[in-house]
């Protein structure tokens, strides 16, 4: 099946975790992939390849304006377009307010926030000339409630889930559609830091930290999968979806239902 063949896609933050899963997915049903990030670029691109669609890899610094800029005009200019584009890449840091470093403030302002404008800014003209765009934004469970030390992080993913809203709106009556997805604990990078910081902390094992982390939020004591986000972002690239506009979907096994 590949429903999404002749499409271009590009998911910032996408060499790890869930961004690398929804690069998969992506690839899986046909579309070309823009891989974005830090981490091991040439696994990514190998793993992407082996679905058998065109993959090319830009650097950009997601905090950076300018190259966002050039990130988008390269995709358009490798693939012919940009038709989908998931907003994935962020970081996380963890104080109370008043320990809260102001540079750290800054960057995940910027890059779990302000990269979702700026790539949305840029790639809106196109997909509106196509009549046609998938803008997929990762937010978080925390863009939905409140948690402590995550100050900078809480106030970033709340925000995606408004500027979601807004995409969503102001292209309601055009084939672009604008949602997020919010997932509970998924067992990434990201995650596993906290996992060893835990550890660490309380003198307990990794696997004792990664169950104690579970069942403070999240009820079914399990983690959500790359895998299970992604199948939800290929759903909101589909037809079927098309009318799914400005939602906040969480898959969170229970985080937000108490
Ligand atoms: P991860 O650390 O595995 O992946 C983050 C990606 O972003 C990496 O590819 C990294 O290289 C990239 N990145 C970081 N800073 C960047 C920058 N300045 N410019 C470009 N790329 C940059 O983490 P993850 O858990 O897969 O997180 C992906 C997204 O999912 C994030 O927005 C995160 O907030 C969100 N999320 C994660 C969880 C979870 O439990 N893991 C839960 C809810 C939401």
């Amino acid at each position: 099946m590949s429903t999404l063949k002749g499409k271009t896609a590009l998911v910032t933050g996408s060499t790890s975790g869930i961004g690398l899963g929804m690069a998969i997915a992506l690839a899986k049903q046909g579309a070309n992939i823009m891989l974005n990030g830090f981490g091991e670029k040439d696994v990514a691109i190998a793993k992407i390849k082996a679905c058998g669609v065109e993959v090319d890899y830009h650097g950009a610094d997601m905090s950076k304006p300018v190259e966002i800029e050039d990130l988008i005009k390269q995709t358009d200019k490798r693939f012919g377009s940009l038709d989908i584009l998931v907003n994935n890449a962020g970081i996380q840091y963890t104080a109370n307010v008043e320990d809260f470093p102001a540079d750290k403030w800054d960057a995940i302002i910027a890059i779990n926030l302000s990269s979702a404008f700026h790539t949305s800014h840029h790639a809106l003209p196109g997909m509106k000339k196509r009549n046609w765009g998938r803008i997929i934004n990762i937010a978080s469970v925390h863009g939905l409630v409140g948690s402590t030390q995550k100050a900078a992080y809480i106030a970033a993913k709340h925000g995606i889930v408004g500027l979601t809203k807004v995409i969503a709106l102001e292209n309601a009556r055009t084939g672009i559609t604008c949602n997020a997805i919010c997932p509970g604990w998924v067992l990434t990078p990201l995650v596993q830091q906290q996992v060893d910081a835990r550890a660490e902390r309380e003198h307990i094992s990794n696997d004792a930290a990664k169950i104690a982390l579970l069942s403070e939020k999240q009820p079914s004591g399990e983690f959500v999968t790359t895998e299970q986000l992604a199948a939800l972002a290929v759903f909101l690239c589909g037809a079927d979806a098309s009318e799914v506009r400005g939602v906040a979907w969480n898959m969170d096994g229970g985080w937000t239902a108490q």
